[in-house]
């Protein structure tokens, strides 16, 4: 068996804890942090670390509740792009069959049915490296009408969009754009190399100017070291404004892809990076996103005692196991949380 991926993590540096980070324990908006700040309060010793969070996080958020979204693929596979950890990839054999754009209604009714199970975010990821013009495009307009109609908040992540299609999606009604950093700048060309960082940044800009919220934040367990979550963590927190949904995500290891055998990641580096990115963007919707399923019910409490307040319902995420409903029902249950009502502000 191979052995975790081990934070390097040595507790809390000399002084740590009470500086060099100036913040009040409620947590202000700021976009000027340093990456100096971001890595002493990543290395704080957990404890302080997730007190801190918890005493931002109840500065911003009701403790209790947690936003239930639902992900879905409307269009699977092929895609030109060579995300190491991505088993859409077409650079991949990792067994995923090609689909084309799903039908308008068949997407609002999955929509509906999950809006009648208290799912109040329902998110639509296309493997394309750009999202196209033409027909497709305007299938995708048709499927952000029909969601946004049903009173759900509306999500699409659709690779790189022009300012133009931002406006367009925007006047459709859709609520936010995901598009994540996945890691730091550093590492990013040792994930990614058929685009680069900056181009990331072009189209979070396009979604900012249109006037969409921004859903960006990364993967952790894909081999980077505790700097790379640092940076990752730096970068999102430095975007003005802050992204409105964070997304953190553990790697899901799938067979055929380059990241297949990567040892697993130590769920304390999910509780850490959560921690710090509540602690940082306290107004966000700290999200924690794939690979729950491979979390044990205390390590996904943890997050949620770091300031997550958010996760991903349905059998599936795009293409990978995600925790069945019952189980998530009898977790939050167990824990006295309450998914969050449409339109809540928090
Ligand atoms: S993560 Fe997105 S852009 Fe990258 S290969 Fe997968 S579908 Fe394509």
């Amino acid at each position: 068996m191979q052995a975790a991926q081990k934070s390097i993590v040595r507790g809390t540096p000399e002084g740590a804890a009470q500086g060099p980070v100036q913040q009040p324990a409620t947590g202000e908006l700021r976009s000027d942090w340093t990456r100096a700040e971001v890595d002493a309060i990543y290395r704080m010793a957990l404890p302080e670390l997730v007190f801190r969070a918890q005493t931002v996080h109840r500065a911003h958020h009701a403790a209790d509740r947690v936003q239930t979204c639902q992900l879905i693929s409307i269009k699977t596979g092929g895609c030109p792009e060579d995300c190491a950890y991505c088993p859409q990839s077409a650079h991949y054999q990792a067994g995923v069959e090609r689909e084309g754009l799903l039908e308008s209604q068949h997407v609002i009714e999955v929509a509906r049915e999950a809006a009648g199970r208290g799912v109040t975010r329902f998110c639509m990821g296309a493997a394309w490296r750009d999202a196209p013009e033409g027909r497709e495009f305007e299938k995708v307009l048709d499927m952000v009408r029909g969601v946004s109609g049903l009173g759900m908040e509306v999500c699409c992540t659709l690779g790189m969009l022009t300012e133009r299609q931002a406006e367009r999606l925007k006047e459709a009604g859709l609520s936010a754009y995901n598009h994540n950093l996945d890691t730091s700048p550093e590492f990013y060309g040792s994930i990614i190399t058929t685009r680069v960082y900056d181009d990331r940044l072009k189209t979070l800009a396009a979604v900012r100017k249109a006037g969409i919220t921004v859903c960006c934040g990364g993967i952790l367990g894909m081999g980077e070291g505790e700097a790379d979550r640092i940076g990752l963590l730096h970068q999102l927190a430095t975007l003005d404004p802050h992204p409105e949904s964070v997304p953190i995500n553990m790697l899901v290891r799938v067979e055929g892809t380059p990241l297949a055998s990567m040892p697993p990641l130590d769920p304390l580096e999910m509780v850490r990076a959560i921690a710090t990115a509540r602690i940082l963007m306290p107004a966000s919707r700290v999200r924690l996103a794939a690979g729950r399923k491979q979390l044990s019910p205390e390590a996904v409490t943890l997050c949620f005692l770091a300031g997550a307040n958010s996760i991903f319902v349905g059998e599936k995420l795009l293409t990978t196991p995600n925790p069945g409903p019952d189980e998530d029902e009898l977790l939050l249950q167990s824990l006295g949380m309450k998914p969050l009502e449409p339109h809540a502000a928090n």
